[in-house]
Order: structure tokens, then C-alpha cells, then sequence
């Protein structure tokens, strides 16, 4: 029997997807379908081993894209023999503290959590259905970006509101990217020889969207993200975490509507909006050595802030066996982890400059240096192959 596994990331205007071969951890093909709806749409696949190709696909909708994308690997050889389909599902609410196979039930919770994530769940619904309609007798799992922080207590969930609005509107800090923040716990658990139930870390996904995890005996105790992924660090283009007497001042003086708002602080802000320039990292550490003060300072407030929240979150994982930083921006940018750490004295952190740029995708390890109090790691994410490997042990559990 195959124990391949469709990894399928329904988003708004995107659809990535991956076959992996969790027990082996390889991925035989992967690939995105862009800008999907619009004349300008591409599906892009690599087969392991191979280019990828790119060809344009203009006004499908996402269950067109679906079906072109399974033909497309069929007639190129693929193996579409599959033990079942996992899905990113961003939104899990309280329903699930855990990955679980997809029954209508679970679709129903899903879609309830829709108003929570109204931009990511339906188009996630989206997915699910297609690969009902098109692959009926294929067991499905949903896998929740949110789920990991269902172990945070109360006292670190809970905003400072109302008691009303969490009760009646379920208003509470739920944190994202969980899916990653697992698995470089699960990574670093065995790099440091320590079995997961028994690590403490303060985990940094920075990629284009940022957040930050403290992990306390391998569960998420506290996270930067809240009720939105808007909460929080500074990211590419959204702002992180503002006063809300701001939001007020800007509605009540300026005349913001909600949606002028809602793109402001989701597409305008973070690094983009800082500098001017760029929301990519990359174009702003280049732009700084050229003199353009606006990125300099985009970057500045990047990892001050990042360190901000390392070092509070430090207090939930306390006592603290390990520094993560994973993502583009973390996994990557050598310079960052670089000022970032150095802000962390007080921590005991001190990272070895030659090691730390040696560390990108395929340099993965210890950063710090000997006289560091804590191991300082960069750890590459696989959020497709903790997907995949949730969906064959549910899969598996079943066919038992
Ligand atoms: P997403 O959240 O969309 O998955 P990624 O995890 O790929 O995004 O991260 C994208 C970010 O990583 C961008 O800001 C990009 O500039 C940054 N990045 C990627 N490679 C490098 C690099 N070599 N140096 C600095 N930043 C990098």
C-alpha cells in the first residue's frame, strides 16, 4: 500500500500542493498554482530531481486548479497512488487542539471558524470539497495552524477586555504558524538529546508573516500572534502590534474606513511600510549597505521588536533550554539572528559570527558560541512534512 501523501495549502489566490513520503521524508513533487482567477495564472510543479516547469493556467477557479494539477502530474509519470490528502487548514478555534481526519462534523467546525479567518478557511473549505468531489474515497486530514497553541493558559490567551466578548464572540489570543513552531520543537528536542515532553524554547518563525512561540515542556505556553495574524512582530507588510488608541485616532480624526484600516495595517505596514521600499528582507539588508536610511531603520525596528518579544516570551519558557529561529528571514539572514541576538545579553546569549554566517537552508545547527548560557539554533522548517506525517499516522490509525 502507498503511504504518498498530498499535501494540499488552499489559499485565497494560491494553491500550493506536495506528494510527500512521510516514513522517508522525501517530497516526489511539488508545486504551486499562482494567482488563480486572474488572466496572469501559472501552475508551477518540480518532480525531485527535476526543473521545475511553469505553465499559464489563466481563470481557473480553485477546483479547476486542483484538477489540472493531478493531470499534470499524471501525464508526467507521477504517482498518484495515495494513503490520503492533508490539508493546511488556518483556523481551528477552540474546536481542535490537534490534527484530525475530516468528517462533516469537523467540516462544519471548520466552517464555523470561518468568521475567525475569513480571508484563510473558506478558501481551505475550498480544497476540501474539490478533492471530496474529485477523490471521494481518499481519507482527508485537516492540520491547524493553530492548534499547537491550544495549550496556552488562560492568563496568556486572554485579552483585557470585556469577559463578554470572549465569551459570546470567542475573542482570544489563538497564535498562527503552529504547525511550524512544532515541528523545529520536535527538531530541536532531538538536536539537544532531550525527549519533547521535557523542552523549553522561545521558537522564531520569520518568514514574510513573523511570529514567535514560547514552548514550556514541548507545548506552546504564550505566542505573539493573537485573535489575527496581525498581532505581534514586525512583518513583511503588516504592522505587528500597535496601539489601539492609534486605530481610534485614525477612525475617529482621519476618517479610516474598516476596509482602508484592514489593508493599511495588513498590506501597507511592517517593512514595507517603514521603509517605503520593500516588504523582502533581502532587497532592504541590500538597500541599507547602499546608505537608504529608511530601510536601516525598518531593520532596526525589526529586531528590536524581535528581541522585545524573545525576551518577554522567555519568561513563559523559563528556564530556557534554546533559541530557534527559523523561516526565510530566519533560517537565512545571517545579519539579523546577528543584531537580534546581540540585544539578548541579557539572556546570556552570545552567537559566533563566523559559524552563524555559515547557516542558511542547508546549514542547519548551533549558532552560539562556547561562552553562550543557551544554544542558539537555526532550524529549517517543513511545515508539508509534519503535515504529511500527521496525515499518514491518522490514515494509518484508521486502517488498523
Ligand atoms: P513565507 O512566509 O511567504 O513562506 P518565507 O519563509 O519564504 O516566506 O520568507 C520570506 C522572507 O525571507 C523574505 O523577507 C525574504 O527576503 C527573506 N529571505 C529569504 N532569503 C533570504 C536571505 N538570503 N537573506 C535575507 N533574507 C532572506
Amino acid at each position: 500500500m502507498s503511504s504518498n501523501i498530498l499535501v494540499l495549502n488552499s489559499g485565497s489566490s494560491s494553491l500550493k500542493f506536495a506528494i510527500i513520503e512521510p516514513a522517508e521524508e522525501t517530497t516526489l513533487v511539488s508545486g504551486l498554482v499562482d494567482r488563480i482567477g486572474q488572466d496572469s495564472a501559472t501552475i508551477k510543479i518540480k518532480f525531485a530531481d527535476k526543473d521545475s516547469v511553469t505553465t499559464p493556467y489563466p481563470k481557473a477557479d480553485h477546483h479547476q486548479a486542483l484538477l489540472k494539477v493531478l493531470d499534470q502530474i499524471n501525464a508526467d509519470g507521477g504517482d498518484l497512488t495515495l494513503a490520503g490528502i492533508g490539508h493546511r487548514v488556518v483556523h481551528g478555534g477552540e474546536f481542535f487542539r490537534q490534527s484530525v481526519t475530516i468528517t462533516p462534523t469537523v467540516l462544519a467546525q471548520i466552517k464555523a471558524c470561518n468568521h475567525l479567518a475569513p480571508l484563510h478557511n473558506p478558501a481551505n473549505v475550498v480544497g476540501i470539497d474539490a478533492i471530496s468531489e474529485e477523490l471521494p474515497d481518499l481519507p482527508q486530514v485537516a492540520v491547524f495552524d493553530t492548534a499547537f497553541h491550544q495549550s496556552i493558559p488562560a492568563h496568556a490567551f486572554t485579552y483585557a477586555l470585556p469577559n463578554e466578548l470572549y465569551k459570546k464572540h470567542s475573542l482570544r489570543r489563538y497564535g498562527f504558524h503552529g504547525t511550524s513552531h512544532r515541528y523545529v520543537t520536535m527538531e530541536a528536542a532531538k538536536r539537544l538529546d532531550k525527549p519533547v515532553a521535557q523542552v523549553n524554547l522561545v521558537t522564531a518563525h520569520l518568514g514574510n508573516g513573523c511570529s514567535a512561540t514560547a514552548v514550556h515542556l514541548g507545548k506552546s505556553v504564550d505566542t505573539s500572534m493573537g485573535l489575527t495574524p496581525l498581532e505581534g512582530l514586525v512583518m513583511g507588510t503588516r504592522c505587528g502590534d500597535v496601539d489601539p488608541g492609534l486605530l481610534l485616532h485614525l477612525i475617529d480624526s482621519q476618517g479610516y474606513s474598516p476596509d482602508e484600516l484592514n489593508k493599511m495595517l495588513n498590506k501597507e505596514s511592517g517593512l514595507l511600510g517603514i521603509s517605503g521600499l520593500s516588504n523582502d528582507m533581502r532587497t532592504l539588508l541590500h538597500a541599507e549597505t547602499e546608505g537608504d536610511r529608511q530601510a536601516a531603520l525598518a531593520i532596526s525596528v525589526f529586531c528590536y521588536r524581535l528581541a522585545k518579544t524573545i525576551a518577554g516570551l522567555a519568561v513563559s519558557a523559563h528556564p530556557l533550554d534554546a533559541l530557534v529561529f527559523t523561516g526565510g528571514i530566519g533560517e537565512n539572514a545571517s545579519l539579523i539572528r546577528q543584531r537580534v541576538c546581540q540585544q539578548l545579553a541579557l539572556l546570556g546569549i552570545s552567537i559566533d559570527p563566523s559559524v552563524n554566517k555559515l547557516h542558511g537552508k542547508d546549514h542547519s545547527g548551533v549558532i552560539s558560541d562556547s561562552q553562550s548560557k543557551l544554544p542558539v539554533l537555526v532550524i529549517p522548517t517543513n511545515e508539508e512534512l509534519l503535515i504529511a506525517k500527521d496525515t499518514l499516522a491518522l490514515v494509518s490509525s484508521v486502517a488498523q
